[in-house]
């Protein structure tokens, strides 16, 4: 096959320092190919781009070939073939920043750089984005500059971002609002959030943090896990698996005699949801001690927290509590954070193994599901953040307990990433089953005392709701369910009355469409035609038919793919144009851009 144009630089150079940098990413991990994405990080921040040669370079220190290692390099958004700015400044585009005024950040940065969009400026200094998603709704429109989250992009605060860089300082991120008070007195891990230092030891201890580990390191894996199945709880991940029912289906080492594995999913890139960076930021201590009474209950070797690439500022706190948990000797088992390079797709469970395989983030097709085959081929429990804070918590009040908090077949407490047109962004911690009223009410009520139009109730995955269908709506899996929609990974949009319904899922089906895999066709062709029909309708140049062909179009790609996010290009443009069709009819009769 040709090569693409792209002339051969020298690699490097590298200094000493670097060289021996690089080498240690070999050693890290148990098997040195994992080392490989980080690597490749480390070369794109030196060199501001991954050449061919440096491609090369990779690929002898790990030992894999040239191809493994471009295909690393062209699939994540985090590397660059051309050289990007000292400064990589990144505003997201997604729906709730979109919301809060995202277009005119981007026009305003654009102009103050005076290059367009992935172009170094001439000094070197800055190149920028406009991001899929960054993790921030409730501060939206959300900035980043290299990949520290700045907060919400006010004209003084880039401003004063791209003054600090100037001056030859990176900007450092501001902690992340946190509610004043838990909005529900039984809240468990939000409770104590309004202590700045909970992040620390000493704090998490006083609070009664590390007990239920110490109750636990007593007990049986058998008896954890029975616990666990007790309190109903379920993974908050997006997918609701019972969390005891998934362990159990790890084998023991009597019948496989090799490494097990857990992993904390903290990928969190689903647009809507972003209480997964503010536990981990108010709380990191909390996941500690789940990962390690997770890893007692099934007998795992090796522990990670996998960690979306853009959370800068989450990794250095992650890192420093897993430091003070270690010298004061509460760790069985030590705790690596893994960072990724900003593919949404690796935050599904099988992609994510695949991206810490160090390979592009193809989902796998099970089975075998992960707890029987995973991480390099061992049994490996994938767990999202929240579920295994909440693990701790099942402990420390008993399944019993736990599971009076929620519903029938969902136990406890979880918190609700809540966004888009509300007072008061942020995240919310309520029992399953608590009315989406309760939630609106939390987050301030309609912003400006607007009418609700729409709930996109669990990150931007899931199906829309009418403001009718949300009425007195329980939130909760099963509740949603049967309302045709999910209650995904928890992240809530309140939509009001001045929304055209045309954006919204032109905005979901662009981010499908940029983030898909490719390796199904109707997910990578679909994602692209229903974004390519969208964008036309904008533009003025609707058809009649285009409402229908948008929803045979979204019928013809469900149930077609390998995991859910091709699942979603169909799902969530059939339920918006059957729900909304009037806003997609309107602009029939007057089309606009
Ligand atoms: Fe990749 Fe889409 Fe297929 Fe998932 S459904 S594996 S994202 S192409």
């Amino acid at each position: 096959m040709t090569q693409p144009a792209v002339a051969l630089k020298t690699a490097g150079p590298f200094t000493p320092e670097q060289a021996a940098r690089l080498e240690s990413w070999t050693r890290r991990y148990p098997e040195p190919v994992m080392g490989l994405i980080e690597a490749l990080r480390e070369i794109q921040d030196w060199h501001g781009e991954v050449t061919l040669a440096d491609m090369d370079h990779a690929a002898k220190l790990f030992a894999v070939t040239h191809h493994r290692v471009r295909e690393i390099v062209t699939f994540y958004p985090f590397f660059s073939h051309e050289k990007s700015g000292k400064f990589r400044v990144a505003v997201c585009r997604n729906l709730s920043c979109h919301l809060g005024g995202a277009p005119s950040v981007i026009k305003r940065l654009e102009e103050a750089l005076g290059v367009p969009e992935g172009k170094a400026t001439a000094d070197g200094l800055f190149s920028w984005e406009a991001s899929e998603c960054l993790g921030a709704c409730d501060q939206a429109p959300a900035f980043a500059v290299n990949d520290e989250l700045l907060g919400t992009a006010t004209p003084a605060a880039l401003d004063a971002a791209l003054g600090s860089c100037r001056s030859g300082k990176a900007p450092v991120a501001p902690a992340s609002a946190a509610p004043a008070a838990p909005a529900y007195p039984k809240a468990w891990l939000t409770k104590d959030f309004a202590e700045p230092a909970l992040h620390t030891l000493p704090v998490f201890r006083r609070f009664g943090g590390y007990n239920a580990w110490q109750k636990a390191r007593a007990m049986s894996p058998a008896d954890i896990t029975a616990e666990v199945k007790k309190s109903n709880l379920r993974g908050l991940g997006g997918a609701g698996f019972p969390v005891g029912m998934k362990w159990e289906t790890v084998p023991p080492k009597s019948k496989r005699d090799c490494p097990h594995v857990v992993v904390a999913n903290a990928d969190e890139s689903e647009p809507g949801c972003f209480k997964d960076r503010v536990l981990m930021e108010r709380n990191p201590h909390a996941l500690i001690e789940g990962l390690q009474i997770t890893a007692r209950a099934v007998d795992a070797d090796y522990v990670y927290i996998f960690l979306r690439g853009e959370y800068a500022r989450q990794k250095r706190i992650l890192e420093a509590a897993v430091a003070e948990a270690k010298a004061a000797g509460l760790l069985d088992k030590d705790v690596l954070v893994m960072q990724g390079a900003n593919a949404y797709i690796s935050g599904c469970d099988t992609a994510l193994l695949e991206t810490m395989e160090g390979k592009k983030a193809w989902p796998r097709q099970p089975p075998p599901f992960p707890t029987g085959s995973g991480l390099m081929g061992w049994p490996t429990v994938v767990n999202n953040v929240e579920t295994l804070m909440m693990v701790a918590q099942v402990l420390g009040v008993g399944g019993d307990a736990f599971a009076a908090a929620g519903v029938p077949k969902s136990g406890g407490t979880r918190c609700f990433s809540v966004s888009g047109h509300v007072e008061r962004p942020g995240v919310y911690e309520f029992p399953l089953g608590t009315p989406i009223e309760d939630l609106l009410a939390a987050a301030g009520g309609m912003k400006g005392g607007r009418t609700l139009k729409a709930v996109i109730p669990g990150g931007t995955s899931t199906p829309v709701l009418t403001a009718e269908e949300a009425k007195g709506l329980k939130m909760d899996f099963d509740s949603l369910r049967g309302k045709g929609s999910f209650l995904g990974a928890g992240g809530v949009i309140f939509l009001d009355d001045s929304v055209d319904m045309v954006d919204v899922l032109h905005i979901i089906e662009r981010f499908l469409w940029v983030e898909s895999c490719g390796q199904c066709t109707p997910c990578r062709e679909g994602s692209g035609w229903a974004t390519r029909i969208l964008e036309r309708i904008k533009g003025g140049a609707v058809v009649a038919s285009d409402p229908d062909n948008l929803v045979r179009l979204g019928e013809n790609v469900t149930g077609k793919v390998i995991c859910a996010l091709g699942d979603t290009v169909g799902m969530v443009a059939v339920a918006m144009v059957k729900k909304f069709r009037a806003d997609f009819e309107r602009r029939l009769e007057k089309p606009r851009g």
